[in-house]
């Protein structure tokens, strides 16, 4: 139960945004937390720092027109939500997948605020892309809508104002032809405007694996404050994109089996341990879908076209395949099967009903604005080599990455015992996230 002035803001809020579930969903899960802050700390309820907070600095809706290879015209729509730039320029990813749309960007560009916060590194939070599908469309068309795509995003962003970066759809491929675009309209060389790039042209080392390399540190720190390791256990990883890919990554590094791993046509199962050349191989390399990967690989793996990837008895679970994608059922499932800790490398893959059954069953639970913070924070580094025209070595940005999200831990763990919620790394990431935007926007008065 919200407290009477918080419960008027969200009614607000929710009102002005009808029809967006995921954004509502996101915003709750937030004001939830916050109601400890605002009992503690009244300042937070002056200057209208909620109602600012929900909406967005600056919403951009295009038309994206290209043409495919049997020439013929293709309309998309095009998105950035420039959310909040309290803490440094707008930062967050491009998503093209079929499901984009406002209420999903105003979701993910929402959590982004806190997540860039939590990095401690000046940061804002946005969010954008396009309910264009990449799925069976030639490079040739990819290359034509990424152009249109910039063609009208590229007036609203630069190093200072706005640095978008991949997501769900959006890797290497898609940043160099954005980049490329970018750089022709604009005549200028300004590294710093995408991240995500590539290393010959003023990508970072690590960028690439951050995210699941986060994800997986961020739940060894739980483990550790368990007095428990990633060493022989059985993990459960969803999706099989660049996230999913380098969590099973570094989970192998620490000594962890990891069993499974998914695409939206099913997932597979590996007693054995998934190997990993082979599902980069089929997913990173070849496009493909991941039954092939049974196929090829034989031996104790098998491949589920139907049912839940949780009902899959593991350790730790790692959902790195994208939102709601773990329900109720699916955690009362892992609990059952004795689960004792979950990270979230996927933004909000786990439903709040979920959410609530970990918690209750007081298994470790590292909500994604915290866990999965990996890949942001590696952009800002990616920013800082930029900005100085420096690249640094794979070991230097990856003890950065490792410090980042070790600290991120600490400070969501010491958080939450200090708002009176020991182990409660949602209300802890809330908080410490949503505690330095405000101050900066107390700081800055009514804008
Ligand atoms: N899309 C990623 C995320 O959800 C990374 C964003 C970025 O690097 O700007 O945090």
């Amino acid at each position: 139960m919200l407290d009477p002035a918080l419960q008027k803001t969200l009614d607000v809020v929710l009102a002005r945004n009808p029809g967006e579930p995921e954004f509502h969903q996101a915003v709750r899960e937030v004001f939830d937390s916050l109601a400890v802050v605002q009992q503690r700390h009244p300042e937070y309820n002056d200057q209208g720092i909620l109602t600012r907070l929900c909406e967005p600095e600056r919403q951009i809706i295009f038309r994206v027109p290209w043409v495919d290879d049997k020439g013929t015209v293709q309309v998309n729509r095009g998105f950035r939500v420039e959310y909040n730039s309290a803490l440094g320029p707008y930062k967050g990813g491009l998503r093209f997948h079929r499901s984009v749309n406002l209420g999903i960007v105003k979701f993910l560009g929402f959590e982004q605020i806190f997540k860039n916060s939590l990095t401690g590194l000046p940061i804002g939070g946005g969010k954008g892309g396009s309910d264009f599908d990449p799925h069976g469309k030639s490079d040739g068309e990819v290359m034509r809508f990424c152009q249109s795509f910039m063609s009208e995003l590229h007036r609203h962003i630069g190093e200072y104002t706005d640095v978008p970066a991949g997501d769900i759809g959006v890797g290497a491929r898609e940043v160099g032809y954005l980049f490329g675009q970018y750089k022709r309209l604009t005549n200028r060389y300004e590294g710093g405007v995408l991240t995500g790039k590539g290393l010959d042209w003023g990508g970072s080392l690590v960028r690439k694996e951050a995210t699941g390399y986060g994800a997986t540190i961020f739940a060894e720190e739980m483990l550790k404050v368990r007095g428990s390791s990633f060493d022989g256990r059985r993990v459960g990883v969803s999706g099989s994109g660049n996230v999913a890919i380098y969590a099973i990554d570094k989970v192998q590094q620490l000594g962890g089996v990891v069993v499974t791993a998914s695409d939206s046509s099913g997932y597979i199962v590996d007693e054995d341990g998934v190997d990993l050349e082979l599902l980069k191989q089929i997913k990173e390399v070849e496009r493909g879908r991941i039954a092939d990967y049974v196929d090829r690989r034989g031996g104790r793996s098998r491949f589920v076209a139907d049912g839940s990837i949780w009902e899959v008895p593991v350790d730790v679970a790692l959902p790195c395949a994208t939102q709601n994608e773990l329900h109720q059922k699916d955690a009362k499932r892992l609990v059952e099967n004795g689960v004792i800790a979950v990270s979230e490398g996927a933004n909000m893959p786990s439903t709040p009903e979920a959410v609530e059954v970990f918690q209750d069953a007081r298994v470790a639970f590292g909500p994604g604005k915290a866990a999965n913070a990996g890949g942001v924070a590696t952009s800002a580094l990616e920013m800082q080599q930029n900005a100085s025209r420096d690249s640094w070595t794979f070991e230097y940005t990856e003890g950065r990455l490792t410090d980042i999200m070790r600290s991120i831990h600490q400070n969501t763990l010491e958080t939450a015992e200090e708002f009176g919620k020991p182990g409660d790394y949602v209300v802890g990431a809330n908080v410490a996230g949503f505690r330095k935007v405000a101050d900066a926007m107390l700081a800055f008065g009514v804008i």
